[in-house]
């Protein structure tokens, strides 16, 4: 059967041309960085114009790249280093409501180890509010922390403003850019960012590698010890075969962003405007305009998201869902219910994400078949019947834990 992958915000297949250069570093040109012999300083060379073409696609400098083991270690170093190298200038982080769960779960780390975290909150297009994050501002904040585009429904921040704000108040910015870097221009001078996570499975390169960029002058400690890798920020022996397609795929996407960028928005808008047109009871997740370029997110009324996961998994396409019902977790999306969506609607959620390997056709299969297997749940559904009536209501029946 033809499979067609719709679930590039979860990770993404390795550019040929990326995977083709980690071979090399994996057998040829296997040398410890560190060696001072020939094969060290081949791999070290390598590194360092890894390091130059990361840095290069969001106008940083070469030593402002840290690279980490992915996008959670990233934003593991950024808080915790920050916060506890500043601790002394005050102990409140403001970060929001909907990050991903690398940024959630360490600030709750944090508030154990005498920490104090806002979480803002966001409104129906998944905004932040600038009024909401002026005032969550006190003389003992310390670090903002502010997704660039959220994971599950594209929403893009005001990232040029939250930093002029955090500038102006002296406050450090850091921004978790892993859904951004590769599909938003990104310039850390113009936008005053501190710090700023990539992670490379997200853009064509490999899982488990990635990078911080920390702009110079910012106070920060390490939170992995052992040798003095990554001019002391981040020992161990760095991960060569990972950084090097890092690098290239930086190189990639900084070559080709503005295409692939207008290629994939295509499709996007077609996904969306075919299922407004096609599909009644469905209601649009994410801000209309400022989203990434391949996101799509739809609730779908009277529907579980997972069910309709599978029925699509079972025609060869995959997509991801808000909701994890069926899957263990009884929770819906975090994200959706801090966007106010009630749990009969986060439910019924389905994301779609597009990338570049996608095609028209693939695009017009799924269009062909998503209102046949909407339809087919629906009529299965007690709630359907009754639609005209339908009121939806808090807490969710379905979770049996509320
Ligand atoms: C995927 C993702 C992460 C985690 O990155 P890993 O490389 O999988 O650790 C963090 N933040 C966001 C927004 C993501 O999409």
């Amino acid at each position: 059967m033809k499979r067609i992958y719709f679930d590039h915000s979860a990770t993404t297949p390795v550019d040929r041309e990326v995977a083709e250069l980690m071979l090399e570093y994996m057998t040829d040109k296997f040398g410890n960085p560190s060696s001072v012999h020939s094969f060290g300083r081949e791999t070290r060379k390598a590194v360092e114009e890894a390091r130059e073409k990361v840095a290069a696609l969001i106008n940083a400098t070469p030593k402002e790249i840290f690279f980490t083991s992915g996008g959670t270690e990233g934003d593991n170093l950024a808080l915790k280093g920050v916060a506890f190298a500043n601790r002394k200038k005050g102990n409140h982080i403001i970060t929001t409501a909907i990050e991903h769960h690398a940024i959630l779960h360490t600030c709750e780390y944090l508030e154990k180890h005498g920490f104090t975290v806002t979480y803002l909150p966001v409104d129906e297009n998944a905004m932040i509010r600038m009024e909401d994050l002026k005032n969550a501002i006190t003389d003992q904040t310390i670090l903002i922390s502010v997704m660039f585009a959220n994971n599950e429904v594209g929403t893009i921040q005001p990232i040029k403003e939250i930093g002029q704000l955090a500038k102006d108040k002296g406050i450090y910015f850091h921004t978790d850019a892993v859904q951004a870097v590769g599909s938003c221009p990104i310039d850390v001078k113009e936008l005053n960012i501190d710090l700023l996570t990539m992670a490379g499975h997200k853009f064509y390169a490999s899982k488990g590698v990635g990078a911080l960029y920390i702009r110079r002058g910012v106070k920060i400690e390490e939170i992995q010890h052992g040798g003095g890798h990554e001019r002391n920020l981040r020992a161990g022996t760095e991960n060569v075969p990972g950084i090097v397609g890092l690098g290239k795929a930086a190189e990639i996407a900084n070559r080709d962003m503005e295409k692939k960028n207008a290629y994939i928005k295509g499709l996007r808008d077609k996904v969306i405007a075919t299922i407004m047109e096609k599909i009644p009871h469905v209601k649009l997740n994410g801000h209309p305009d400022l989203r990434l370029p391949g996101n799509v997110n739809f609730s779908f009324l009277y529907i579980e998201g997972e069910s309709l996961l599978l029925n699509l998994d079972m025609k060869g396409i995959a997509a991801s869902s808000g909701s994890a019902c069926t899957s263990g977790s009884l929770d819906p999306s975090h994200v959706l219910l801090a966007m106010g969506l009630v749990h009969e609607v986060a439910h019924g959620s389905l994301r779609v994400t597009l990338g570049r390997g996608n095609t028209e056709e693939d695009i017009n299969y799924f269009l062909e078949i998503l209102p046949e297997i909407v339809e087919k749940l629906r009529s299965m559904s007690p709630l359907y019947g009754s639609a005209a009536e339908f009121k939806p209501s808090n807490p969710c029946s379905s979770c049996h834990h509320h």
